[in-house]
């Protein structure tokens, strides 16, 4: 779950991260009293979109007078922002946040991964902080810097001072860099989170250490022990149909192509995908329905992936272990009724129950194009939506 950078500057700040004074507003008015309220000369105004890249997009803006405030509120709020972590129709710009300008020397970066090779929360930092972090990464991974943390001692003074150094933050200012990498990574540990960026960390003019910009993701397998962050949700930045998904606890995510996929186990699913691919068809959808689909929950997964206007046609493929295959076949024979399929329909079925299930199907009356083998089933299906 990812929540908006002004929610992840306040959940820092009670970690005693330096952050700047700023207040998030919902209208021009608002972004206006905020101004007023922050005291100039330098204000910025920042679209609050769960993405990054804002800065390039066109979402962060610079004012100098409160009426340069009201401005540059009244352009960003309600702009579709395109940035390269948005869908290429962009993002509607809802919220804002309204900051004190702050005078940058160096931009810095720091951000806190889970790296499973290590198994351990690992700090990097650079001295090549900003808006390109991602080039810095790619061209000069060697300007990245990185502490894999025990966690049984946590983020330690010296972890902190000597990555501090390593980017560049001079003596005078490591009493100030020291919280803020430890406020870091004690915020990630206690939220379970699955990433925390600050990009830009900076460095001021007189030597101050300010986090300009809080990216904070959860793992939402971890969300039931932290209602305090469910309640940061903003509906209005997730895909609807995998809202609607969330709630009948069925795993999806959507794509660019025009093959549905329902599939059980995610690994299934993903070699679905592959298959689909690898036979020139692009997958529209992420599917695991997962090992106890009833009835209910098939129907509803067929509700989801029809709600997409690309579909063009759908493969069922399912491997009956603990689910047997006549349970599925029910399940799709069912939805295929209840939503009055349009779109052609391929099912390929294997393991227990299987003739059962092929009968169920075959008898049906509805057009079912069955197959074997995941090749055949992948090739058919491809061809299905190739003809639609
Ligand atoms: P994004 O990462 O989405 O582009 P940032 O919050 O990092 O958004 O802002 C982009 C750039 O805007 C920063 O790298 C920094 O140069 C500038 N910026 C952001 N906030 C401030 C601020 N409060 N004062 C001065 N400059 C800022
Ligand atoms: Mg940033």
């Amino acid at each position: 779950m990812k929540i908006h950078e002004y929610q992840g500057k306040e959940l820092l700040k009670r970690y005693g991260v330096a952050v700047p004074r700023g207040f998030a507003c919902f209208s021009v008015d608002e972004a206006v009293k905020a101004a007023e309220a922050l005291g100039g000369p330098v204000w910025v105004v920042k679209a609050q979109i769960h993405a990054g890249g804002r800065g390039k997009g066109g979402g962060v803006k610079l004012a100098r007078s409160v009426d340069e405030v009201r401005q540059r509120a009244g352009e960003i709020l309600g702009m579709q922002l395109i940035t390269h972590q948005t869908s290429p129709q962009g993002q509607k710009v809802r919220r804002l946040l309204v900051e004190e300008g702050a005078d940058i020397k160096k931009e810095l970066y720091i951000g806190l991964v889970v790296d499973r090779v290590t198994q351990r929360v690992t700090m990097m930092a650079s001295s090549e902080g900003g808006m390109d972090i991602e080039e810095v990464a790619e061209h000069t991974p060697e300007k990245i810097h990185k502490v894999a943390v025990d966690p049984v001692v946590g983020l330690t003074d010296a972890d902190a001072d000597s990555l501090s150094r390593k980017i560049g933050i001079p003596e005078a200012s490591l009493a100030q860099s020291r919280p803020i990498l430890k406020g870091l990574y004690q915020a990630f540990w206690d939220t379970d989170a699955s990433l925390a960026e600050i990009n830009p960390l900076i460095l001021t003019g007189d030597g101050r250490v300010i986090a300009l910009d809080a990216k904070l993701n959860f793992d939402s397998n971890a969300l039931f022990r932290h209602p305090e962050l469910v309640a940061l949700r903003d509906l209005d930045e997730e895909d609807p149909a995998e809202i609607e998904a969330s709630r009948f606890d069925l795993a999806y995510i959507q794509l660019d192509g025009n093959i549905g996929c329902l599939v059980n186990g995610a690994g299934l699913a993903m070699a679905t995908m592959d298959t689909i691919k690898l036979f020139g068809g692009e997958p529209a959808n992420f599917l695991d329905v997962g090992g106890g689909a009833t009835t209910d929950k098939v129907t509803e997964a067929f509700k989801i992936m029809l709600r997409n206007p690309e579909l063009k046609a759908i493969l069922v493929n399912i491997f009956g272990g603990i689910m047997k295959c006549d349970t599925i076949a029910e399940g799709v024979i069912a939805a295929s009724k209840a939503v009055g399929l349009k779109v052609p329909l391929v099912v390929r079925m294997k393991g227990t129950n299987e003739d059962l299930g092929k009968k169920m199907l075959a008898e049906s009356g509805l057009p079912i194009i069955s197959a074997d083998t995941m090749a055949e089933a992948a090739q058919k299906v491809v061809a299905a939506a190739a003809a639609a």
